[in-house]
């Protein structure tokens, strides 16, 4: 088991332009903001749980939130 971020896309606001996460992310590969589709994707393989983007988020908690996840090698 590992502490991931993970982003409900029904309550992210990227899609009015937010995109705190992946600024306060510390490796500029692991949150990525889909311009075309205006949404947030993590990769669960490269998150190493530090909780930054959760604590960055306006809607912490309920958009983003640290999850505990069992990641396939
Ligand atoms: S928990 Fe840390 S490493 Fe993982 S996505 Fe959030 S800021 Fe990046
Ligand atoms: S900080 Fe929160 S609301 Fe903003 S884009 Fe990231 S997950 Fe969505």
């Amino acid at each position: 088991m590992q502490i991931t971020a993970v982003v409900d896309e029904q309550k992210c606001i990227s899609c009015i332009g937010c995109k705190l996460c992946v600024w306060a992310c510390p490796d500029p590969n692991t949150i990525r903001y889909i311009k075309a589709k205006k949404k947030i994707v993590i990769d669960p393989q490269r998150c190493k749980g530090c909780g930054l983007c959760e604590a960055a988020c306006p809607v912490k908690y309920i958009a983003l939130r640290m999850q505990e996840r069992e990641l396939g090698v």
